[in-house]
């Protein structure tokens, strides 16, 4: 077996993680979350890039759009509106739901200390 010098070939790996979070509404829309395994609706998406927010295009992103794949979603009506479906913007950011992100991501990014006689 041949090793792979990562850096030789430019490899670049990213992670996204995605949390349900304990808000009345979701971030981009009034939708309210709720967890569900009941799925009322199908929709396929095609992948769409987006500039980041610092005016680039991920080149992964690109790559795969190059592929012209359809995406399967199943999603709950009662949770669910346009803006998942990518048929309509991101709405303002719910005020709440943005709080209760920044306050996990926080937690997530740094974790506790031990504390001492535990
Ligand atoms: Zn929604």
């Amino acid at each position: 077996m041949s090793e792979i010098d990562f850096e030789k070939i430019g490899l670049k790996v990213g992670l996204e993680i995605h949390q349900q979070l304990d808000t009345k509404k979701k971030l981009f829309c009034k939708c309210r979350p709720i967890e569900s395994d009941e799925y009322t609706e199908k929709f396929s998406r095609s992948l769409r890039t987006a500039k980041s927010e610092l005016g680039k295009l991920d080149p992964a992103a690109l790559f795969e759009k190059t592929k012209s794949k359809k995406i399967n979603y199943y999603a709950n009506s009662q949770s669910s509106c346009l803006v998942e479906k990518d048929e309509e913007p991101p709405h303002d950011l719910d005020h709440d739901a943005k709080k209760i992100s920044l306050l996990s991501k926080n937690y997530a990014c740094f974790p506790r200390r031990k504390s001492k006689g535990r």
